[in-house]
């Protein structure tokens, strides 16, 4: 079992956030950690912050924030802060590295990219692991070199040389790293030239905020309390905890109420894995939450699905979002990378469409029908349809292939005709055809039409209905054929039941 996070009565209150890149959609790893931060904050009655990390100004773009925040509202995971735009408070992390420079924790660098080519191209010629060699370190008696002209310094952070970070990960236990394993890292650097136009007059001057660097700022001012996110940051970690460190001690921050406040709880979740035991990719298959939402997933079959990919409670498989909150303490996170599973993930959702309000199905299927260029669905009611259909599908796009027969023309295949629509049945067919033109068009009335064509043909059912089925649907299993003949309008049933 992972470690259980320190209980909030001795943090303050709990504030977690998720801080998504914007430059792309919602990745389905990104709306796992989401989850997991909401359903912690939400557990604890505490907050959830969304902050947008736009620094990358290049790859940053509205449209992926738009996509973000509506696949968080589309999985129901409200926010009680945010969006806040990392590049919108530039002036503070400017304020911070002026500060750091000002209490000897950062220091500025004037190394141009050349020269620390040449740096890393010796050390791999010595057989030495690249790093950067500071040189624009200061130290007591360390004489500095003479400043370059017209080199844009950036800014580094120093590092501790001794000791080692150690902190206890949520997910994967105590984890230790030597400081000396760790570089200087730049907090603060300058953008490239051909982005550079686009940004604001500060970022020009003073540079732009590196991950590490903005991360902290934020995660210390925001009081984020505990970080839920992807390992792929185990090894930024050690970093930000050190930035951490060097912020809190900082002389502004003093009064601030900084000398009770720790650090944020670290939890790092694995990977997911697509079914072909890879790293889950665009190349195989669908990453993004929006693609889910589209092919007709329910938003709580999500949730439900990714919260069990990666977090137990039990043998539980099936809970509600209230559950989720109710169970979900921070533990029972899983150390070992889950692997994503469609065929699980369709029966999840198919329980879910089961339960799901008839009404409530019939506005998705709408949608769904409309992205298929079938916007007039004039005379079926959809409502009906959900009802009948829903147990037998997984997703509402499986719901609308049911549907769709009654707006398209079918094609029965040549062998469904040859099997079901024989000689002996299409006598029986042309007088059903004449009695249903004539019957009250409800369901027992079909029935009770059927009945007495079985009757006069001296045919069964398992004869009759699935001739009806093909011609009529276009396939020979459907659910009950009384019923489905009622929710098409009755002269598109003649219409093709006059082909026999
Ligand atoms: N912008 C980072 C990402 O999308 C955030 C990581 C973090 O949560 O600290 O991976």
């Amino acid at each position: 079992m992972n470690t259980v996070p320190t209980p909030p009565s001795a943090r303050g209150p709990v504030r977690t956030r998720i801080a998504p890149s914007p430059t792309g959609f919602l990745h389905l790893g990104t709306a796992r950690t989401a989850l997991y931060s909401w359903a912690y904050a939400r557990h604890h009655g505490g907050q959830f912050v969304l902050r947008i990390e736009d620094t990358d100004v290049a790859r940053s773009t509205q449209d992926s924030v738009d996509q973000i925040i509506a696949s968080m509202k589309w999985l129901g995971l409200d926010v009680d802060e945010g969006p806040i735009y990392q590049m919108q408070r530039l002036a503070r992390y400017h304020e911070v590295a002026e500060q750091l420079i000002a209490a000897g924790l950062a220091y500025r660098c004037y190394c141009t990219p050349e020269e620390l080519d040449t740096m890393r191209e010796a050390q791999r010629a010595r057989g030495e692991k690249t790093h950067y060699d500071g040189r624009w370190r200061p130290e007591p008696g360390k004489v500095l070199p003479p400043l370059p002209a017209g080199v844009k310094p950036v800014v580094r952070f120093k590092n501790p040389q001794d000791g080692e970070v150690t902190w206890n990960d949520l997910v994967k236990g105590p984890i230790t790293i030597a400081n000396r394993e760790i570089d200087d890292l730049i907090i603060l650097r300058h953008p490239p030239e051909d982005t550079a136009a686009d940004l604001p007059e500060a970022a020009r001057t003073l540079g732009v905020p590196t991950y590490n660097f903005a991360v902290v700022v934020d995660d210390w001012d925001m009081r984020i309390t505990h970080v839920f996110r992807g390992d792929e940051h185990v090894n930024n970690t050690p970093w930000q905890i050190n930035i951490f460190h060097a912020v809190m001690s900082l002389p502004q921050h003093a009064g601030a109420g900084a000398e009770g406040r720790a650090l944020p709880q670290f939890g790092h979740c694995p990977i997911i894995l697509g079914d072909d035991g890879l790293k889950l990719s665009k190349r195989r298959g669908a990453v993004s939450v929006t693609a889910y939402d589209e092919a007709g997933y329910l938003p709580e079959a999500m949730l439900n699905y990714l919260a069990r990919l990666g977090w137990s409670h039990g043998d539980e498989e099936l809970f509600s979002r209230e559950q989720m909150v109710q169970w979900f303490d921070g533990s029972h996170l899983a150390k070992s990378p889950a692997q994503w599973d469609p065929a699980k993930l369709a029966w999840v959702n198919g329980q879910y469409m089961k339960q799901a309000d008839d009404a409530r199905l019939a506005a998705l299927l709408r949608q769904q029908l409309a992205t298929r260029g079938i916007a007039d669905v004039q005379g079926v009611d959809l409502q009906a349809a959900s009802a009948l259909y829903k147990d037998r599908c997984a997703t509402v796009a499986e719901l609308a292939d049911w549907v769709e027969m009654m707006f398209v023309d079918v094609q029965p295949s040549v062998e469904d005709l040859a099997t079901h629509v024989t000689e002996p049945v299409k006598p029986a067919l042309r007088a059903l055809r004449d009695r249903l033109a004539e019957v009250d068009w409800s369901k027992p009335s079909i029935a009770q039409a059927l009945k007495e064509t079985l009757a006069a043909h001296a045919l069964k059912m398992p004869q009759l209905a699935p001739a009806v089925r093909v011609l009529v649907c276009g396939r020979a299993q459907t659910p009950s054929v009384d019923a489905v003949l009622a929710l098409f309008p009755r002269e598109k049933v003649l219409r093709r039941l006059q082909h026999v």
